[in-house]
């Protein structure tokens, strides 16, 4: 994603922002851009409109792996504090008590995932097919302290599922437009607005996110067995040379995924790392992607 990139910072030694004098900070800073920063200006680099503290990324090195410059951007734990430098947050929908978070739940508003399924259902030696029941059936995840309640700072105890992003793609239609609340996410935004397209991914990025990306290309490295790594290729951005989704041939094909997989579009969450000069996604779990069936193509490819 493009949000969060910030082109100069503020520099000044001794300065905080929970204590420190703004307008002290204003006067007395230094404006740097991006390349002029070192790692022993850590900690001392703040937003030139919120002044909360900036890290740059990558930290150390000028450049991404994939040759794009190094930027400055907030860090999360100010996410509160408003600023025009952000892109603004999809709204998190909110709940005013326990009783009416489960209701959304039972009537399919809102699904809380406390994480995906690691690892693939037994199997009774049948080849699982692209939409088997038992490979995407939800269980039960733990009773957790869920950020999503209309009173400040208040958390609700709610029932968590352990998901796969296989079930999510099976009732897309219907997913589309529900409040999911992701792992470790601090708000139930909408399907539509918690996807993002991988067209529009430039940089590594180590949070995980929910990605969906059109396949233009897929096949398996090496000899060619279960056990080698297909490489499916995904449409991206032209400024990247290339982008991949990586996984062992045996479990992509579970997931649907063949060497005759073009123009199908597939969803996963997860970290996007370097890959040579270009950009990849790999170790992934079971759970953590699915092949969205072909009829609900025309939801995201617009
Ligand atoms: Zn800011």
């Amino acid at each position: 994603m493009s949000d969060n990139r910030i082109k100069s910072a503020l520099y000044l030694i001794g300065w905080n922002y929970e204590t420190g004098n703004k307008d002290h900070l204003r006067r007395n800073a230094t404006s740097i851009i991006a390349k002029e920063f070192d790692v022993s200006m850590k900690d001392k680099i703040f937003c030139p409109i919120c002044l909360t503290p900036l890290t740059r990324r990558p930290l150390v090195e000028d450049f991404f792996t994939n040759g794009r410059e190094a930027f400055f951007s907030h860090l999360p734990s100010y996410s509160d504090v408003d600023c025009k430098l952000r892109v603004p947050k999809p709204e998190g929908q909110l709940y005013e008590t326990e009783e009416q978070a489960l209701e959304a739940i039972e009537n399919k508003q809102l699904a809380i995932i406390h994480k995906f399924k690691s690892e693939a259902p037994a199997e009774d030696d049948s080849e699982v097919d692209e939409y088997d029941q038992t490979a995407i059936e939800d269980v039960d995840g733990p009773i957790s302290a869920v950020p999503i309640s209309r009173h400040n700072g208040e958390n609700l105890d709610l029932p968590t599922k352990i998901s796969t992003v296989a079930g999510i793609c099976r009732k897309f239609n219907e997913n589309y437009y529900k409040y999911f609340y992701l792992p470790n996410a601090n708000a139930a935004i909408l399907l539509k607005e918690v996807l993002h397209n991988i067209e529009d991914v430039i940089d590594e990025d180590d949070e995980p996110k929910l990605y969906y990306g059109v396949i233009r290309g897929s096949f398996v490295a090496g000899q060619g067995t279960d056990s080698n790594v297909r490489m499916t290729r995904l449409v991206s951005n032209p400024l990247i040379k290339d982008f991949y989704f990586k996984d062992l041939n045996g479990i992509q094909k579970k997931h649907g995924i063949n060497d005759n997989s073009e123009g199908r579009i597939v969803i996963f969450w997860g970290k996007i790392t370097p890959n040579g000069i270009g950009l990849c996604v790999e170790n992934l779990t079971w759970g953590e992607y699915g092949l969205l069936p072909e009829k609900y193509n025309s939801i995201l490819i617009k």
